[in-house]
């Protein structure tokens, strides 16, 4: 099964996607994930996208496609992916289609998460993450328990100045790829508001899972 996740940044891609991961048997997928794990290392790649990432934009299309050309090789995605902030731009989907195509493999869906802008500003800036279980929080609508509240981190991009930026890419760059995939009729559309649980429900039924 290979499934695409888009949305706009705090449309709750990452934890719907952790959840789906366990029952689907494939693997998580994310590019941001990848990359903060790059500038954390100090790779050279990472260095390179440190300062697109702090100010909310896009890394450059040539560095993505090709950190996710290498990962779509590793065994664990031979069976299917669920790939998580990507394709962002209609060249990534181009790209992605050309990487299938010679493998003669197929996307299976493409779900789309749809949450209003005015949402999204209150979710990101409240937004906190685990950094030993992966878990994400929210302050004010998903508290995190006391004894994890120590060790938590607030993403750098997760200011409202970084949000509003990429909330400008997402509707530029991104929104693009939504009629892309929607001329295939690969397109899910799932209301993201809500709690994790409904919105879990919400993709299950999308997929027939
Ligand atoms: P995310 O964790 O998906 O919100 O991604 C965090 C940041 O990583 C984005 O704001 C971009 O700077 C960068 N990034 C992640 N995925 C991509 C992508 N597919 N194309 C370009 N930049 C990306």
């Amino acid at each position: 099964m290979r499934i695409i996740l888009i949305g706009p940044p705090g449309a709750g891609k990452g934890t719907q996607a952790k959840r789906l991961v366990d029952g689907f048997g494939i693997p998580h997928v994310s590019t941001g994930d990848m990359l903060r794990a790059a500038v954390k290392a100090g790779t050279a790649m990472g260095r390179l996208a440190d300062e697109a990432m702090r100010a909310g934009k896009l890394v450059s299309d040539d560095i993505i496609v090709g950190i996710v050309r290498d990962r779509l090789k590793e065994p664990d995605a031979q069976a299917g992916v669920l790939l998580d902030g990507f394709p962002r731009t209609v060249p990534q989907a181009e790209a992605l289609d050309v990487m299938l195509e010679a493998e003669d493999l197929a996307l299976d869906a493409v779900v789309l998460m749809e949450v209003p802008d005015d949402l999204i500003v209150e979710r990101i800036v409240g937004r906190r993450s685990d950094p030993e279980t992966g878990a994400i929080y929210h302050l004010v609508f998903d508290p995190p328990p006391p004894e994890v509240a120590d060790r938590l981190v607030h993403r750098a991009d997760d200011t409202e100045e970084a949000v509003r930026s990429r909330l400008a890419a997402y509707h530029a760059q991104t929104a693009p790829i939504v009629p892309f995939y929607e001329a295939k009729g690969l397109v899910k559309r799932v209301d993201g508001v809500g709690a994790p649980d409904e919105v879990t429900a919400r993709v299950r039924a999308a997929l027939g899972r």
